[in-house]
């Protein structure tokens, strides 16, 4: 049964402000230059539909010669002190903060994501590359000490080499900083391939920084996945490869990383349960669910997307959710800074979340609110809330990467924990509950790599990022980060000789 509580239109900008697009051509050894092919991929505006530029499909030859680049500055980059690495972070955060405002009109051009989104992205990739500057000069090498006779152990944290970095769609350049920021401040150099569907905030990032970062530690390879991804996680000479996508992309790039055995480092999909206790504050969970479920269009990894709520309060809760989402504002980028969602990422990615909500009527769920597309141009699909939603159903358990939230129901505490750990995701959770015993024993039981205790998607630059299980497996933000793009070294030196 479809119930429209809310008709939903989009809010459209009455003009808005030409981006300000990056050159043309891949970033390798601190310029741009010719792809070896001339073949484009075109970059359009989600919210308009409309072709904003066109970028290279790269090659494997375009791959090779920017891992060629990262290896040529490694070894200088490598040398440099973290004082000198943690400046040129700062710069490079200064930099993106003296032209947010570009930034912002230039990703949301590209994602048709609302302003607040795009603001808050861009704060974030900036206060990514400070923390890694300070990060960087707090760590290096760690404990010395004698375990053998007459010798001294000192263990070295060195970088790993040249790191290849594959990022999504979804936060573009907030995905680049979170890892170039890291991998940098390890004292590694780089070779990016940004999502061919969003490349432009990342060129243009490696335009405005061109000055500052030496040549060659900062590579960027636009195009396909399957080509210029696919090199850089099989190529000898990349010594680890981080991507940031869907298990399907991350099992690809761990099967090609196999054999040159090199390490790998993977940040997932995830389908974050939201467990609600009867004790919890629902209306705080209700709009909770309403900022975390359908941030960013719920195109988010960690979005609160799947409700599991106790029976004596689910229609309460059900009740207060409806009335959050129904007030969902529904707009185009400029439209206005109380906008809340925007439009799906692509034409592609938009009929893919339509088919998952006719799958869900076909299964006979109940769409409380939402559940249709919105009218064009753009591909903006409604706010939705699907109910009644039985254990092991395909919404509850598989990625919709859209504004759809699910909502279930448990009668004990340890159906919700084995119910919420039902899935082949582990990257994010959270628990709402005014009981302190249940707000210290249920985190503990849930397999996530992060679980809020009544909040959702609230993210610390200096606290850790990832999963467990499908959702993959490395650490992102943090000195976590740090530590995962370096490497350990133990030198021993015998005291009685020399
Ligand atoms: P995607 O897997 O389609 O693409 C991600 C990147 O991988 C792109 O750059 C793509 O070109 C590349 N790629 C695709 N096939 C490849 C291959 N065979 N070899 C190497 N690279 C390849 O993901 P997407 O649609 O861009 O992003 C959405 C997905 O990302 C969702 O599953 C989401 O959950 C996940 N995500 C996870 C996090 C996290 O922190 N865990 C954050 C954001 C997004």
């Amino acid at each position: 049964t479809t119930t429209k509580a809310a008709p939903f239109a989009v809010r459209r900008a009455d003009s808005t402000r030409a981006p300000s697009l990056p050159p043309f051509g891949q970033f390798i050894g601190g310029t741009f230059i010719p792809s070896t092919s001339d073949a484009t991929v075109d970059v359009v505006n989600p919210a308009t539909e409309e072709v904003l530029t066109q970028v290279p499909a790269g090659t494997v030859e375009d791959v090779d010669a920017a891992v060629a680049a990262a290896v040529a500055a490694k070894a200088e980059w490598a040398a440099k002190t973290p004082k000198d690495r943690a400046a040129v972070l700062l710069r490079v955060a200064d930099i993106i903060e003296s032209n947010r405002e570009l930034f912002e009109t230039l990703e949301a051009a590209n994602t048709g994501k609302p302003e607040a989104v795009a603001e808050d992205d861009i704060s974030s990739a900036i206060d990514t590359f400070r923390f890694s500057a300070g990060a960087a000069r707090a760590f290096s090498t760690v404990g010395a000490d004698d375990y053998a006779e007459n010798h001294t152990s000192v263990i070295f944290r060195e970088p790993v080499g040249v790191v290849g970095v594959i990022t999504p769609w979804n936060y573009p350049l907030l995905m680049a900083a979170w890892k170039i920021a890291p991998v940098l401040g390890a004292g590694n150099t780089l070779v990016l391939k940004p999502s061919e569907q969003t490349p432009l905030t990342t060129l243009k990032l490696a335009e405005l920084i061109a000055d500052e970062v030496p040549a060659g530690v900062v590579n960027i390879v636009t195009g396909p996945g399957r080509v210029v991804g696919n090199r850089l996680s099989e190529h000898p000479d990349v010594d680890l490869v981080a991507i940031t996508g869907s298990v399907g992309s991350g099992q690809k790039v761990a099967a090609s990383a196999a054999s040159s055995v090199k390490r790998v480092h993977l940040e997932l999909g995830g389908k974050a349960p939201v467990v609600v206790f009867a004790d919890a504050d629902l209306e705080a969970a209700a709009q909770g669910v309403r900022s975390a479920g359908f941030w960013n269009g719920g195109q988010e990894c960690g979005a609160a997307c799947r409700v599991l709520v106790h029976e004596s309060v689910a229609e309460k809760f059900t009740e207060l959710l409806v009335r959050e989402v129904s007030d969902i504002s529904v707009g185009t980028p400029g439209a206005g800074a109380d906008v809340e969602i925007g439009s799906m990422i692509s034409g592609a990615h938009y009929e893919r979340v339509l088919a998952a909500l006719e799958d869900v009527r076909k299964d006979g769920l109940t769409i409380a609110v939402g559940g249709n597309a919105i009218d064009g141009p753009g591909y903006f699909i409604e706010p939705t809330v699907v109910t009644n939603v039985p254990a092991g159903a395909a919404i509850a358990s598989t990625e919709i990467f859209g504004p759809v939230v699910s909502v279930e129901t448990f009668s004990t505490d340890e159906e919700a924990v084995a119910r919420a750990n039902e899935t082949i995701y582990g990257l994010a959770a959270s628990v709402w509950t005014m009981d302190s015993a249940r707000s210290l024993t249920v985190p503990r039981q849930l397999d996530f790599g992060t679980v809020w205790v009544n909040s959702h998607l609230v993210i610390a630059t200096e606290m850790p990022w990832g999963g467990f299980k499908g959702s993959g497996y490395g650490r992102d933000l943090s000195s976590y980060a740090l530590e995962d793009f370096s490497r350990t070294k133990h030198v021993m030196y015998n005291r009685s000789q020399g």
